[in-house]
């Protein structure tokens, strides 16, 4: 029983990676979205960096930072 509920948990995660959350750059040339605050990626930034979900980023037309790869 124990193992089942902990293979719930993780097809529940699965299902959710779509909203994980990442950090853009509130500039207006930005168009890379990081997985995190501290990416090197994200030290350029002269504005706010913002938190949003990895679904929305990709709606803004956004792609994954190239240092994270
Ligand atoms: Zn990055």
């Amino acid at each position: 029983m124990k193992t089942l509920s902990l293979l719930f948990l993780f097809l529940i995660s699965a299902t959710c990676k779509e909203t994980k959350t990442v950090y853009v750059c509130n500039s207006e040339g930005a168009k890379k979205y990081h997985y995190k605050s501290s990416c090197r990626g994200l030290s350029n930034c002269q504005y706010k960096i913002l938190e949003t979900t990895l679904d929305k980023a990709k709606k803004d037309g956004k792609t994954l930072c190239g240092w994270e790869k």
